[in-house]
């Protein structure tokens, strides 16, 4: 393990700035990392050496002029394979758009460009974003750096991988019911997803529309306010662009939380201590005690339309996640109607016996079975004589759990949650049975339909030496709110760093 890619986004940056270092020499030891463990992990789906380090030189060089390369000089970043990139491919890890080259480029993307990043490549994902584990990806699955053995989350388990086992500085993922928070909770990351409308979603491939937002994954919670602060504002590109100036979310991150209210969802901690292994249950009752010393207030709250429901088998149920799985499926289904094999694509090489068939061999061919379930199901869900049945009452649904959280927010300043039931579970483990892979998104699917701002950050090691997420929410732009909350106790945390990063010589 060498120096630099050690260093947090913002050291590097700033090492780079001050002619301390170079983007040259960051980038290279970066796509040495890449050479070494990309093998064994799968995290990237496509990587830009030769344009990284010609973007490096270019980098130094504006430096060398006495010019300001922006906030995020040189420093080396990765991107989830469903943001647009005129150069290279965006897949979305789908076979559909395996050799899909985009004729624009996400605004995020754009954004970290002007902000002076290093684009090191595009990370493999769950197809089309679709799942928790990065397995439903339509080339090869993703593997956790703590365990090869193990799933990275997902469906932003490249990024999380890559940023966990320092194939990259930081990296920006996608969450539309938590594929951000999750992979980053399972990898040991920070991992952030800003107030719907933060961000714009122009060039991101659109899955559920309403809930998508594009936040960053990080290896410190500075690293993420950075690089929320680049990526965030107002673009008329996206009709539900929040107008809102974006405050320099690193003004105050350093500021105690003396008197902050904490609120704890009692639906989430006192009743049904089934929903949390028990290693994650300790680890979250040891970050209250801990922001208790930071000098917030806690408080009890509830959030009755989030709450998880065991029935005497053990079976978890949650409306959230059933809310959640009817409005996300009726939105692929429309979404990714335009994926047809006429307009770019997958065409099938068989002959056709008219438009119809064409449209369903290239589908068939090229879609993997998750994305067929939902597109299925959310067909069904919009179809006449079932909208009011399913559509409309999940609609209602969403409603009543955004209610509840204006409700919590009355007596408190941020929520405190774990971010998810267990750790990462095994490759393989959940595969076989959709419903229990939705349901390692119990405790972060409620921000997406309430549109809330989310982090999570690491908060130690299970038993068996796996990252815990520990998940903060707060209301409608609450971005720096909850920025600061995650620095403070990250300042109290010992920083974790995978094994097999520690005992590498890269
Ligand atoms: N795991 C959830 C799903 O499968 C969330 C995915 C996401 O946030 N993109 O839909």
């Amino acid at each position: 393990m060498s120096g630099l890619i050690e260093l947090s986004a913002t050291q590097l940056a700033a090492d780079i700035r001050s002619g301390e270092t170079t983007s040259v020499q960051a980038t290279q030891e970066y796509l040495n990392a890449i050479t070494k463990l990309d093998g064994k992990l799968g995290a990237y789906n496509e990587i830009y050496t030769d344009a990284a380090l010609d973007r490096a030189k270019q980098i130094d060089a504006k430096i060398a002029a006495g010019e300001n390369p922006g906030p995020l000089a040189g420093v080396p970043i990765a991107i989830k394979d469903n943001l647009c990139t005129t150069y290279g491919h965006t897949t979305c890890a789908s076979r559909y758009l395996e050799n899909f080259q985009a004729p624009y480029t996400a605004t995020a993307v754009k954004k970290l460009h002007d902000a002076g990043a290093v684009i090191l490549g595009k990370c493999n994902m769950d197809e089309f974003a679709m799942g928790s584990s990065t397995e439903n990806s339509g080339f090869a699955p993703t593997r956790n750096p703590w365990d090869i053995g193990r799933v990275p989350g997902g469906s932003s388990g490249g990024s999380a991988a890559a940023v966990a086992s320092r194939m990259c500085a930081a990296a920006l993922g996608s969450d539309t019911g938590g594929s951000i928070r999750q992979p980053a909770s399972f990898c040991g990351c920070v991992g952030f997803k800003p107030t719907y409308g933060r961000v714009s979603r122009y060039g991101l491939v659109a899955f559920g529309s309403s809930l998508d937002q594009i936040g960053p994954l990080g290896r410190t919670v500075t690293d993420a306010a950075l690089l929320t602060g680049v990526i965030s504002g107002y673009d008329p590109h996206d009709a539900t662009s929040l107008p809102n100036d974006v405050p320099d979310y690193l003004a105050d991150i350093e500021t105690p939380i003396k008197g902050l209210r904490i609120g704890l969802p009692k639906e989430f901690f006192l009743e049904n201590e089934g929903a949390i292994a028990p290693d994650t249950r300790a680890a979250i009752t040891a970050a209250i005690e801990t922001y208790k010393s930071l000098g917030a207030e806690i408080v009890d709250v509830s959030l009755p339309h989030s709450r998880i429901d065991i029935d005497a088998d053990g079976k978890m149920s949650s409306f959230a996640v059933s809310c959640y799985y009817i409005v996300c499926t009726a939105e692929c289904s429309s979404n990714l109607a335009r994926f047809d094999g006429v307009h770019y694509g997958h065409r099938t090489g068989e002959n056709v016996d008219g438009i119809l068939e064409l449209y369903s061999k290239s589908r068939k061919e090229s879609l993997g079975e998750e994305v067929k379930r939902r597109i299925m199901l959310g067909t069904y869900a919009l179809s006449s004589g079932y909208y009011d049945a399913y559509y409309n009452k999940a609609l209602k649904v969403r409603r009543l759990i955004a209610d509840d959280f204006v409700e919590a927010f009355k007596s408190c300043d941020i929520l405190l949650a774990p971010t998810t039931p267990t750790t990462a579970f095994k490759l393989g483990e959940k595969t076989d049975n959709p419903l229990e892979m939705y349901l390692s998104d119990i405790y972060t699917i409620s921000a997406n339909l309430a549109g809330l701002p989310g982090i999570t950050l690491p908060a130690g090691l299970s038993s068996d030496n796996l990252p815990i997420g520990l998940q903060l929410i707060g209301p409608v732009l609450s971005e720096s709110t909850l920025l600061r909350a995650a620095r403070m106790f990250e300042k109290t945390a010992p920083p974790i760093i995978p094994p097999m990063v520690k005992n590498s010589d890269t």
